[in-house]
């Protein structure tokens, strides 16, 4: 079993590097760091493909 490293999703800096904030999900528990998670807020579709259930993060189309 691979073990997981501690690092932000979407820059992949380490909590070493940077400290990170955990988000728990469906599968597992990740983490970005305070300045990857705007990019979670307003563009989740960019992580869509490392994060399951950041699609469900789209806002509403009018
Ligand atoms: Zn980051």
């Amino acid at each position: 079993m691979e073990k997981q490293t501690i690092q932000c999703i979407n820059c992949e800096r380490t909590a070493d590097q940077v400290p990170l904030v955990p988000i728990l999900t469906r599968d597992a528990q990740v983490y970005i760091c305070p300045q990857c998670l705007p990019i979670l807020i307003h563009k989740p579709q960019q992580l869509a493909d490392k994060l399951h259930g950041a699609d469900a993060l789209l806002p509403h189309k009018h």
